[in-house]
């Protein structure tokens, strides 16, 4: 099985020269793109392929920026994902209005891609530590996604690179809810082999692993909705 990590982040933009200069930036920077050229689509990708990042520009056809934005971040499956706000206005009040509903962050063009990149970087990094290589505390885990290590309260604990693969997607954003299809895309990129029953039977290993010396479980199964790592320590 390949274990592929690709950071996925969506570009709302309806301007072509501007979506192919921060397509082919992200792109080589390793981070796999999907793209919208106005506000309607960007709200659909971003409900249906669940990226990690939206870079969002402000005036766009069908719906804007600004809306888009209130909409996503006023979703329990979508208020989590970061979003970078573009503008070619600077004025003080706009960028305000931007992070008032809900915006991370907030850029203005003509921007330089170094810094773009940058942040970029660091909201990713906010949002999912474990995906960028960082180490993560939860309750009494301890996870480092970088050197592979996993213990729960300092005891080591061993996963076969499947449950590492989905415990890594739980644990860069708690309490947030996982469906079966997309832990399938994400740890089996859409396998036909592999079905639901295969994703439960590895949860099952996992919450194993994870509740030696009877700690408590700390994957919750959400009734027709899927899992969570989600618990009180
Ligand atoms: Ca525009």
């Amino acid at each position: 099985m390949a274990v592929k990590n690709k950071i996925k982040v969506l570009i709302v933009e309806d301007e072509p020269a501007q979506l192919e200069l921060l397509s082919y930036n992200l792109k080589s920077e390793g981070y796999e793109i999907i793209c919208a050229d106005n506000g309607e689509e960007g709200c659909l990708l971003a409900q249906e392929e669940n990226p990690e990042l939206i870079i969002l520009d402000w005036m766009l056809p069908k719906l804007s920026g600004i809306e888009v934005c209130r909409q996503l971040k006023r979703k329990k499956e979508t208020r989590e994902i970061p979003i970078m706000m573009l503008t070619a206005r600077g004025e003080e009040a706009d960028k305000v209005r931007g992070l008032d509903i809900g915006a991370d962050d907030y850029i203005v063009k003509p921007y330089s891609v170094a810094e773009l990149l940058a942040r970029a970087r660091a909201l990713v990094r906010r949002a999912n530590p474990a995906a960028s290589g960082n180490v993560v505390e939860y309750g009494d885990i301890y996870f480092d996604a970088e050197k592979i290590k996993l213990t729960r309260g300092g005891k080591a604990i061993k996963l076969g690179p499947t449950e590492f693969r989905l415990f890594s997607i739980f644990i860069g954003r708690p309490g947030r809810v996982w469906s079966r299809d997309q832990l399938l895309e994400r740890v089996w990129e859409h396998d036909l082999d592999i079905d639901y029953r295969t994703v439960d039977v590895h949860i099952g290993r996992l919450r194993k692993a994870l509740r030696q010396d009877g700690k408590p479980d700390p994957i919750r199964t959400v009734r027709s909705a899927g899992y969570s790592l989600d618990y009180e320590s």
